[in-house]
């Protein structure tokens, strides 16, 4: 293989209904980074059907070039026509570095990718960086978080990556950023067509995004049980919070997956994170002690959990959480 046939940092920008995932422009501001550092361009891969003005979004988040793939068949995700399309791409133009979030698509897509285009993948990076030889430096944690882990691909090209959701930080939106949007035609293989999306049924439930809330507090093993995470919702309500857990408490069935935060929950990066009654377990701090201002409460005063935070309390949270809310609430 000849690496130097390679260049340039692409993006798979998602898409849902239209709208760009925030883990797209993300990954566009790191991709921005990454390609200064190796004097090279960023693409962003848009692919969906009716598409607007996603494109010159992407420019302003970052990108140089935008390869947009508009096509019925990529109307709503489907694996096989979106792995043929940016397969296509892939062999098309020889990117040096493609980066996908690890969302459920990118989870499905990235995968398949690598293996039809024969290089590696390494999923979940929480860091990334070009080494002195112009590799891409792909950090993530190994061992259950207990140590952290930097993968070089070296031999393969291009050298793929999926990234979470809020875990690289958004570049500034620059409407004046000028860029190119090249429309690209796909042949796409239609008798490899194995699955027909009939009908989408949309989740009723009111689902949301912890990972985009100002203030988030947080309950674990130390609030209990329901009853106390309706105190935690009755502090949130005061103060606009959004309320989220620990995994032992979405284990224990408490609060929905999607509330959770950590290693394999979300990564969250709040203006104030509370962390309440939890102990403070790695694969749990690996979700959010980026946030800008951690308060911990916790009755055991050598908990982890203290190490991180900016300002700690020693006490039961059954007391001090219902007192908060009150002064809160004046
Ligand atoms: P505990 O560790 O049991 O801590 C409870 C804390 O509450 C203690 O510190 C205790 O002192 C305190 N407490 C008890 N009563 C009170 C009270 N009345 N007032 C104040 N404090 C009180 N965990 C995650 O959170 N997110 C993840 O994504 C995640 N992913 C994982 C992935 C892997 C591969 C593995 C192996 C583990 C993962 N875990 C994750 C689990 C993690 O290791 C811990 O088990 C978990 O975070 C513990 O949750 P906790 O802090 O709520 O409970």
């Amino acid at each position: 293989m000849d690496k130097a046939q390679y260049k340039n940092v692409y993006v798979f920008v998602e898409q849902r209904e239209g709208v760009i995932q925030n883990v797209g422009l993300e990954l566009l501001g790191k991709a921005r980074e990454l390609a200064d550092a190796l004097n090279e361009k960023v693409y962003a891969m848009l692919l969906g059907h009716d598409l607007t003005t996603q494109a010159q979004e992407c420019i302003a988040y970052g990108a140089d070039t935008v390869l947009r793939v508009d096509a019925p068949e990529l109307a709503t995700y489907v694996t096989e026509p979106y792995a043929q399309a940016i397969y296509q791409i892939i062999r098309d133009n020889k990117p040096s570095i493609v980066l996908i979030g690890a969302t459920t698509i990118g989870r499905d897509l990235g995968p398949r990718l690598s293996a039809r285009v024969e290089t590696g993948l390494t999923a979940d990076c929480t860091g990334l960086e070009i080494s002195e030889e112009r590799d891409l430096l792909m950090t993530r944690p190994a061992f259950g978080g207990n140590l952290m882990a930097t993968i070089i691909c070296k031999e393969h090209r291009p050298q793929m990556s999926t990234v979470r959701p809020g875990v690289m930080r958004m570049g500034q939106r620059d409407e004046n950023r000028k860029g190119t949007i090249e429309d690209v035609k796909i042949n796409f293989d239609k008798s490899k067509f194995r699955v027909r999306v009939l009908e989408t049924v949309k989740q009723t439930k009111n689902l949301v995004d912890i990972t985009e809330a100002h203030v988030l507090i947080s309950g674990g093993r130390g609030v209990g049980n329901a009853e106390g995470f309706d105190m935690l919702r009755a502090m949130a309500n005061t103060i606009g919070a959004e309320v989220s857990a620990s995994r032992a408490m979405v284990d224990a069935g408490v609060l929905g997956h999607e509330r959770q935060v950590g290693q394999t929950g979300k990564t969250v990066r709040p203006d104030l994170y509370f962390a309440m009654g939890i102990s403070g377990a790695i694969q749990h701090l690996a979700g959010m002690e980026e946030s800008e201002y951690i308060i911990a409460i916790n009755k055991d005063k050598f908990a982890p959990i203290f190490n991180v935070a900016d300002l700690g309390i020693v006490g039961d949270v059954r007391k001090i959480v219902p007192l908060l809310t009150e002064k809160l609430k004046r």
